[in-house]
């Protein structure tokens, strides 16, 4: 247990209808005794764990604030610490008064994510959970939110515990074998090992796969809205932003920047660029918004490209189709008010939606078009997700020593080698739950949270 009793006010700061401040630590009972006085008359400490009593805060004879104090008892609080949580109400100038009358007590200013910390280091969290604290707190949209949660309910560590375990029975396994190499694999046939390490290669590749729908769920998918001039295309990114934003005229060759906007359609996050159309221009000035254009094209993660069914389709139109042919694309055919629709064989394979961007027709078909082509549903409520790209190395590095130790398994290597590389893969796991792990990486993650949390 710490010695030092670490205080910090708990909630946002500004106006609310109550403000926490948290102390944990061995004299955090203590501390809170010296400022709170129940109407019951008891004190804090003969409170038992779970329990609360109203009362005030009291600086000397003065009175603060009435309130409510939480009292949790070790082990069984957020830190595993005896902790105290004052409820009182939530003005700024309020809760920083009572901060400091609390600080005056004896106890010191948290750090940034100290209570977590601490909970972390006293058992009671592992590195997964304790970084999807942050991700439940500072969640943008719902899929953010949603793998926060996943990963806060366990699923992650259960997963790489159950990796972990199989690995190290592996381990122990080639360290028989290494001693007396005349007897089998510990109970465990060289077929069976081979399986287990095929096993844990595909749940690690699964992880990673999972990572990447999830980071483009989170950060939003890298959109790009091709196709030829005038097809509609600034209109079909005001259609999807709501806003006016881009500029929409009827001369080509208008849009000469590439102009970005984030856009929320349902649990998807797009990071839509409108770009310059492409085509062959002698203009310089747009032939760099084109060359932007095509660099967008490369990077994306995602395609719309659009076609204006009002006007016949002709080589540009088929040139652009077969540029994105092989990417996660959509084809737009917008402009259906003005009826006439192209040879739709042509789109062969592609997802094909028509819309008509200045009517707005059309775009929840266009929004679950979307959500087919990123391959969304991949990624399932129970999934053991990875937060954050250290967590996202640590799965890399185990996956390289799974991967490795089964070449060398299958290119008849010593057992020994093979062991090597088990022993390397479990060094990654244990580093992403936290079980080994350096102090210079627990204070790199904790240096991310917020103060009091
Ligand atoms: P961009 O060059 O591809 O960005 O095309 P714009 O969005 O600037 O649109 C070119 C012209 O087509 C403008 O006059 C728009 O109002 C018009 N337009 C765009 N979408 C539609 C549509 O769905 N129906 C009709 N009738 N006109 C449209």
């Amino acid at each position: 247990m710490s010695e030092q009793t670490i205080a910090a006010i708990a909630t946002a700061p500004g106006e609310g209808a109550l403000g926490v401040i948290r102390i944990s630590g061995e004299n955090a009972i203590s501390v809170a005794d010296s400022v709170f006085c129940a109407v019951s008359g008891k004190p804090l400490s003969s409170l038992k764990g779970y329990h609360a009593a109203y009362g005030e805060i009291r600086e000397g004879d003065r009175r603060l604030d009435d309130g409510v104090a939480l009292v949790f008892k070790a082990p069984h609080s957020y830190t595993g610490e005896d902790v105290v949580e004052i409820s009182v109400h939530g003005g700024s100038l309020m809760l920083r008064s009572i901060l400091r009358l609390v600080l005056s007590k004896g106890a010191r200013l948290a750090s940034a994510g100290e209570f977590t910390k601490r909970a972390f280091l006293n058992g009671k969290t592992d590195l997964t959970r304790a970084e999807s604290i942050m991700g439940l707190i500072s969640a943008r949209n719902e899929a953010e939110l949603r793998l926060s949660r996943a990963a806060h309910s366990g699923r992650t560590v259960q997963k790489i515990a159950e990796l972990e375990a199989a690995l190290t029975a592996a381990d122990a396994s080639i360290a028989v074998y290494s001693d007396y190499p005349e007897e089998d694999l510990d109970g465990m046939s060289l077929e069976d090992f081979e399986a287990m390490l095929l096993t844990a290669k595909c749940e690690l590749e699964k992880m990673l796969r999972d990572y990447d729908t999830g980071k483009m769920l989170s950060q939003g998918i890298t959109t790009a809205i091709v196709g030829k001039p005038n097809v509609g295309k600034s209109t079909l990114m005001n259609m999807l932003s709501g806003e006016e934003r881009s500029i929409v005229t009827d001369v080509a060759g208008t849009t000469r920047d590439i102009i970005e906007e984030t856009v929320n359609i349902g649990d998807i996050t797009l990071r839509l660029a409108d770009t310059a159309g492409i085509r062959e221009t002698e203009d310089t000035v747009e032939s760099i918004g084109v060359k932007l254009a095509k660099q967008r094209l490369d990077s994306c993660q995602l395609v719309l490209a659009v076609f204006d069914c009002s006007r016949p389709f002709d080589g540009e139109d088929t040139a652009l189709l077969d540029s994105v042919r092989d990417k996660n694309t959509v084809a737009v055919i917008n402009k259906t008010d003005l009826g006439s629709l192209p040879d739709l064989s042509l789109f062969d394979g592609i997802p094909t939606v028509f819309i008509s961007a200045k009517k707005g027709d059309g775009c929840r078909e266009l929004c679950d078009a979307i959500a087919k082509a990123v391959n969304i549903g991949n990624l399932s409520a129970d999934s053991a997700v990875l937060l954050g790209e250290r967590q996202r190395d640590c799965a890399v590095h185990a996956l390289e020593g799974v991967t490795s130790a089964l070449e060398a398994l299958q290119s008849g290597c010593t057992i020994d080698a093979v062991g090597v590389c088990v022993d390397d893969a479990l060094a990654a796991l244990l580093e992403l739950t936290g079980r080994r792990v350096t102090t210079e990486v627990t204070d790199e993650i904790f240096r991310r949270f917020c103060v009091g949390k």
